[in-house]
């Protein structure tokens, strides 16, 4: 029984109380992006295995451990995306947007899923705001990605976080480096875990980013990829940096990330909290060259991020931010008996055309208990209608923070009602204005 009554491990329920915190941050995501001329995009929540395999890459932690994969009815082999990118990247080649003026610039909000071990910060169900920037080389778009996450911070009041930058380079200069790392790791063949030892030879960059202590403790003194990239890449990294500084946008060099995923090439970074414990990467992203055409497309030079809800909204708990209020019910109708309870929900229903949030009886309470349960709701204004009212056409409208009421006629009660709160408010404006000194004006 206790199966029916607990999610899965790893997921979480996100309950009517918080729902607005969310939506608040997700609208303002998508907003701020579309400053930057980034439009959403949805994909499925599943795709071919095989998609996975070619844009993640079969040797990361993300396709080898973490991945729900499963074989559906009709013998294909189907997983619940990981990640955002390899979606969008299928979907910009399905649909043929490269014809589409360049470069294409798409964004979403999407759950994700991996098999890890749960813990704060680490879901098994989670969700992403991503954004991917289709057919750009150019070192300004590197800086403007990472401009458009240090916005989205900055819009939401977040603040401290380390902005950390590398460059891993082109296939060309991976070559060095892949033996230099080859060489290193060698040496320490014996300590490295079994998952390793097979990277070893396959992609040995991936053992640079693997999660075992002992493993990682090795890695840590492995030679570094920005000291082994090409002409080219390093004065695509130093204009990346140009761009940074003239937005006034502070990073840190770090030499060590590498990104998870094996799409990546040249620019990486991450935004990075100490807040929230050791799953502190907020943010992660970079530049990927070679996906389109590893998926069989023409060459497309593409970079994007994603960012991760839940540790976000961690991190603003954390650091107490001010989120907007849930909207709140603007009024409540309180009714005494069938007649009143049909017009109730006459006006309750021109109300909430016209935008008003009204709430009626639908519970057979009495009056007293709809007057309880308008307090509970928090309801700005209440209205009673009874058989009085009903008869005299007239009712009273009564502000529940300060008990004013204002008399009005039952059958404009819903035009007449946003016009009495719009001018309660303004009274209150004024009031708190009063005395104020504008432009040498007292109010
Ligand atoms: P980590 O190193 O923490 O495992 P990652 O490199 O695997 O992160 P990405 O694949 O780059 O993460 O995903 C982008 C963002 O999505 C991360 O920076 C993080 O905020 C969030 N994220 C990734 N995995 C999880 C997870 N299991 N639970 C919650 N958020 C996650
Ligand atoms: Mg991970």
């Amino acid at each position: 029984m206790a199966l029916l009554t607990k999610a899965p491990k790893g997921t979480q329920d996100l309950l009517p109380s918080q729902s607005h915190k969310n939506q608040y941050v997700e609208n303002q995501m998508l907003e701020i992006a579309g400053n930057f001329g980034y439009k959403e995009i949805r994909t499925p929540v599943f795709e071919h295995t095989e998609l996975f395999h070619r844009s993640v890459g079969d040797t990361t932690d993300v396709v080898q451990k973490e991945m729900y994969t499963f074989t559906d009815k009709g013998d294909r082999s189907i997983t619940l995306r990981p990640e955002g990118t390899a979606g969008a990247a299928r979907a910009f080649l399905e649909h043929g947007l490269f014809n589409e003026p360049l470069p294409q610039k798409v964004c979403y909000l999407t759950s994700c899923y991996r098999y890890e071990k749960p813990q704060a910060g680490r879901l098994r169900e989670f969700h992403q705001f991503g954004v991917e920037c289709f057919g750009t080389a150019e070192p300004s778009a590197d800086a403007e990605i990472i401009s458009l996450a240090d916005s989205i911070f900055a819009f939401l009041g977040v603040t401290g976080l380390s902005l950390e930058i590398n460059s891993i380079g082109c296939p060309e200069c991976r070559k060095n480096y892949h033996k230099a790392l080859k060489e290193y790791f060698a040496e320490h063949k014996d300590k490295l875990c079994p998952t390793c030892l097979d990277r070893l030879e396959r992609n040995p960059m991936r053992i640079l980013d693997c999660k075992s202590p002992v493993c990682s403790e090795i890695a840590a003194g492995a030679p570094v990829v920005i000291d082994y990239i090409c002409e080219d890449c390093a004065r695509h990294f130093e204009t990346v940096k140009k761009y940074l500084d003239a937005m006034n946008i502070t990073y840190r060099i770090n030499p060590r990330i590498v990104r998870g995923l094996d799409y990546y090439t040249r620019t990486v970074f991450e935004f990075v909290s100490e807040q929230i414990g050791a799953q502190g990467t907020v943010c992660g992203g970079g530049r990927y060259d070679g996906l389109m055409d590893e998926l069989g497309g023409a060459k497309t030079p593409s970079l994007g991020f994603g960012m991760g809800i839940e540790r976000l909204l961690l991190l603003m708990e954390a650091q107490g931010v001010d989120f907007p209020e849930a909207k709140a019910c603007d009024i409540c109708i309180v009714s005494a008996g069938e007649n009143a309870g049909l017009k109730a929900a006459e006006i309750a229903f021109d109300m909430r055309n016209s935008g008003i949030s009204a709430l009626t009886d639908i519970s057979g309470r009495s009056v007293k208990a709809q007057m309880k349960f308008a307090d509970k709701m928090k309801a700005r204004y209440t209205v009673v209608i009874g058989d009085n009212e009903l008869e005299s056409g007239k009712v009273i409208v009564k502000k529940m923070s300060t008990g004013e009421t204002e008399e009005t006629s039952l059958e404009t009660l819903a035009e007449d009602f946003m016009s009495i709160s719009i001018r309660q408010s303004m009274d209150e404006i004024g009031t708190a204005l009063d005395g104020i000194d504008i432009n040498g004006f007292k109010i």
